[in-house]
């Protein structure tokens, strides 16, 4: 591993910092922490896995800005020391290979890696094997097994990072029961109406709005706010079989849960993490909490990627282990509860044939109508007239804000920033306007741009 350049990693760290880049997707998680590790980087890992159906953000990116993206990888690599950086996607995203692999040659210490299109892969925990062949101890971090891993879009931002432009727009796509599935490049704030909008409306009268992925997002509304990790919106009609799950209720659930899980095991046989070594079993879980056990299994449900294969894909009878483990990951937290140090992990010899196709898993979502109409990449700039900007946009602390009611603003603009280096990203304007509001958001009206 080569020494890390004390000078050259303040910069880019300051840099990335400045600009606000917190993870793309996922929890945003402020990028200038993630690298600011203190402990030695081997592999800086490209998650382009992309493994959630209908998203279309990564793919496109690095179809179409390979040069910059390695250009990024290359200053992280060489920054922190790492020995190599290595951009992981799907064997079958030919495009973005045949892009990429026309670029590296021009850089000695990256790499690709071609994945399976298998769900899920992109869970930091079973990216990092695949790539370095090594175990993240269970509840453990990359870096413990001597990687950081980095989102296509993140890196696509630290490219603008050091050149001095600050996170004012995001890549997502639009799909499901639209008229145009669309990915497009629009001002943080924009509303999920003006995302419809752009996508042509739905096409049914009523649907349910899933921000994310269709198996690990989240219901929202036609007034929410894109945020610097919003991936996707799916619009799933209401009486679509997903959209039921979107909507189920926990307590009713456990009722059902009582009455007919069989304790077959199925969703632990499927389940990536428990294929991957750790011990999560969440067959037991469910058997814990359906039988009000304090059970030695409980914490276990804190291993939870909650990436739904269970619920979505192994239970027969539709249930849903990943909503227990969510429900039990709450009150664990709320508790202060703080779980011990896990084993090591050790794949599951079974764990390369229990692994499920993408494409089965579309059609057992009933996805199928979805997954085969193209995206359409929008190249044009969305104007958009007013944007709300929510404060926190990931984890960490909340910015303070640094302009008040009245300022004038144009894109770029620092609008809060986090104070004493705690954990946490500066917010800035994604368009020039007015600026209307300061509550837990920041609202900017009349920017037109
Ligand atoms: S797969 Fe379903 S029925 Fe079987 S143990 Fe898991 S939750 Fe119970
Ligand atoms: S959601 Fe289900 S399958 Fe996925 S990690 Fe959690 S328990 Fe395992």
């Amino acid at each position: 591993m080569k020494e890390t350049n004390g000078k050259r990693l303040d910069f880019v760290i300051n840099k990335i910092a400045a600009a606000g880049v917190v993870g793309a997707g996922g929890g945003g998680f402020p990028t200038a922490f993630k690298l600011k590790t203190g402990t030695p980087i081997q592999t800086v890992i490209i998650n382009g896995a992309e493994c959630e159906p209908l998203l279309k953000v990564d793919q496109e990116l690095m179809a179409r800005y390979p040069a910059e993206l390695m250009a990024a990888l290359a200053a992280v690599v060489d920054a922190t020391g790492a020995r190599t950086g290595v951009i992981a996607l799907k064997e079958k995203y030919r495009e973005a290979h045949a892009a990429l692999a026309g670029e590296i040659s021009n850089y000695p210490r990256l790499k690709l890696h071609l994945l399976p299109d298998v769900y899920p892969m992109g869970d930091e925990h079973l990216l990092t094997y695949s790539v370095t062949g090594r175990t993240i101890p269970p509840g453990g971090l990359p870096l413990q097994a001597g990687a950081v891993v980095l989102n296509v879009e993140t890196l696509y931002n630290i490219h603008q990072a050091l050149k001095g432009n600050p996170v004012t727009h995001k890549y997502l796509t639009v799909a499901g029961a639209v008229r145009q599935p669309v990915t497009a490049r629009v001002p943080v704030g924009t509303t999920v109406r003006e995302l419809l909008s752009l996508a042509g409306g739905p096409t049914v009268d009523e649907y349910v709005l899933i921000a994310g992925g269709p198996c690990m997002g989240r219901v929202t509304d036609l007034n929410a706010p894109v945020t610097k990790t919003t991936k996707g919106i799916i619009v799933l009609p209401v009486d679509h079989p997903l959209a039921a799950g979107y909507q189920r209720d926990l307590n009713r659930e456990l009722k059902i849960a009582l009455k007919v899980c069989c304790q077959c095991q199925q969703c632990t046989d499927f389940c990536p993490r428990h294929l991957l070594g750790h011990p999560l079993e969440p067959h037991r879980v469910m058997r814990a909490v359906i039988y009000g056990l304090v059970e030695i299994t409980m914490p276990r449900a804190l291993l939870c990627s909650e990436c739904g294969l269970c619920d979505l894909y192994a239970c027969p009878f539709n249930l849903s282990p990943r909503q227990v483990n969510r429900k039990v990951k709450e009150e664990l937290r709320q508790r202060g509860f703080r779980p011990g140090p896990w084993e090591a992990a050790f794949p599951s010899p079974l764990r390369e044939g229990r692994q499920v196709p993408t494409q089965r898993l579309i059609d057992r979502l009933g996805l199928k109508e979805y997954s085969t109409r193209q995206a359409i990449f929008w190249e044009k700039d969305i104007t958009v007239n007013r944007v709300r900007l929510p404060l926190k946009q990931g984890a960490g602390a909340v910015p303070r804000p640094v302009v008040k009611v009245g300022d004038r603003v144009e894109r770029g603009d620092l609008l809060a920033c986090i104070e004493g280096g705690s954990l946490g990203a500066d917010l800035h304007a994604s368009i020039g306007g007015t600026i209307i509001t300061i509550d837990s958001a920041i609202v900017i009206e009349g920017g037109g741009d």
